[in-house]
């Protein structure tokens, strides 16, 4: 038997849970002596170019083991990603199970992580009296809302929660009371699986013997205490981070985009990207181009459909751009983001100001964050139909790179990110965090035996 301390990972497929997983476990094998095999479980449809790459090139230390594709043919076509995302793992355990077994007859199996939509995976963990943990890869917000509020919700509210008198809700440990309508989307709609499935691994999160966060303790000082303490006795939480990519883009051929950059002067150019999966409806794409026109800034823009206009004033990026290296350019001044977690904690790592323009899943709770409680965005209004009009748009990105606001939302990022990079250095709170979690791995320390 391998006697190097080894941990299981089980990331449910999707660059926003694989990308921080993957860097989890770079950073177990390469700084703590541990060995890591990243369990993948697969649908019919091939691994997207740039999920591919987050694996391609691993260092020495992580297994990775492909599991044979489950079938969705039986889901109707309008199914939520949230759905599919659970299932994909749900309907792997078999194989899953047989991986386990087999990572437990080779090798001293310490740990199995997931993170919130691999939660069925704790039970084949159990199986084997391995302790099963989740690695939450979203906001400390979604947290405290998914682990207090959303199973108390559903209890206590019988209609769908907009029709609730008061349709706010009061977070545990933030300041601010959430509308209903910036809540996660499954949450807006009771009756779809995917509300079923958000709920249901919400509620397993207290299985885990301890919830590992992509946050440290400085970003929203708030939460993570009413996490700790809230959690504390029960299941501890580990803010760990800021954990972002590593290495080189995945998937990415935007060489260009950085030579564009190196000739923009500094901090003039608004980055524009709504994440892996995000994409604007014609009428927005429209607005948004038109927006940009009006404020006269530079800007460098990630679409799918690479037909806008630009007239000479910018650069427009088809599909996938070296994010990172964009957000550490110095040419760059400003993100207008979807805010999925990922690139939020990016920004936050470069000190890059934001305009927080959410799309879907639980991006709008992390907006309400970013603008409302730690004030480092500046969030557009939309209209009555949901749509950013160009006015706003103008408004919004000149007063980000140019305005009073942007300035005194720069300075608040400067702050942050020398807070990021102090929760990391040796005495930080994120390393103490890291190490406390390590030990309790390497010392077999179980909380309750599930
Ligand atoms: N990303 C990238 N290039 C792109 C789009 C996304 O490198 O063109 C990376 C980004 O840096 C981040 C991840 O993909 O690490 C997206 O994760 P996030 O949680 O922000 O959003 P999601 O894609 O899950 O909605």
């Amino acid at each position: 038997m391998d006697q190097e301390p080894h941990i299981v990972i089980v990331p449910s497929p999707g660059m926003g849970h694989l990308i921080p997983l993957v860097e989890f476990a770079k950073e177990l094998v390469l700084h703590h002596e541990f060995s890591v095999t990243i369990i993948i479980s697969t649908t019919g449809s091939i691994l997207l170019k740039s999920q591919k790459s987050v694996l391609e090139i691993l260092p020495q230390g992580i297994n990775r083991v492909f599991l044979p594709p489950v079938s969705f043919d039986d889901l109707p076509e309008d199914t939520r990603i949230q759905t599919k995302l659970t299932l994909t793992v749900t309907r792997s355990l078999p194989f899953l199970r047989d991986a386990i077994r087999s990572l437990v007859a080779t090798t001293r199996l310490l740990a199995l992580v997931t993170d919130h939509f691999g939660t069925d995976s704790f039970d084949v963990a159990n199986e084997f009296n391995v302790p099963p943990y989740l690695f939450f890869t979203s906001s400390p917000l979604n947290l405290s809302f998914m682990l207090f509020d959303l199973p108390k919700m559903d209890k206590s509210v019988s209609c769908e929660y907009r029709d609730m008198p008061e349709p706010v809700v009061n977070i545990p440990g933030f300041s601010t009371l959430v509308h209903v309508s910036d809540l996660p989307d499954p949450v807006q709609d009771r009756k779809n699986d995917a509300y079923k499935w958000l709920l249901h691994n919400a509620k397993r999160f207290v299985l885990a013997d301890g919830i590992i966060l992509n946050s440290f303790g400085e970003l929203a000082p708030g939460l993570i205490k009413v996490l700790q303490e809230e959690v504390t006795g029960k299941r501890p939480v580990y803010p760990i981070g800021p954990i972002i990519r590593t290495g080189s883009s995945h998937g990415s051929d935007g060489s260009d985009c950085l030579k564009w950059l190196d000739n923009q002067p500094s901090k003039s150019v608004l980055f524009i990207s709504f994440g892996s999966g995000g994409t604007l409806s014609y009428d927005q794409l429209t607005e948004l181009a038109l927006g940009l026109e009006i404020s006269e800034q530079k800007f460098l823009w990630v679409v799918k459909s690479p037909d806008e206009k630009t007239k000479g004033q910018g650069l427009v990026v088809p599909s996938w751009a070296p994010q990172i290296e964009i957000l550490s350019h110095d040419s760059t001044g400003g993100f207008s983001t979807h805010c999925g977690w990922n690139s939020t904690v990016e920004s936050v790592v470069h000190g890059v100001p934001m305009i927080a323009w959410p799309l879907f899943a639980e991006q709008k709770l992390n907006a309400v964050m970013l603008s409302e409680d730690i004030k480092v965005a500046v969030r557009p209004k939309s209209n009555e139909n949901g749509l950013v009009r160009r006015e706003e748009i103008a408004r919004v990105v000149k007063s980000l790179i140019q305005g009073e606001e942007g300035l005194r939302i720069r300075e608040r990022m400067d702050r942050l990110r020398n807070a990021a990079a102090n929760a990391l250095r040796e005495e930080g709170s994120s390393t103490k965090s890291r190490l406390e979690l390590l030990l309790k791995w390497k010392n077999h320390e179980r909380i309750y035996q599930n």
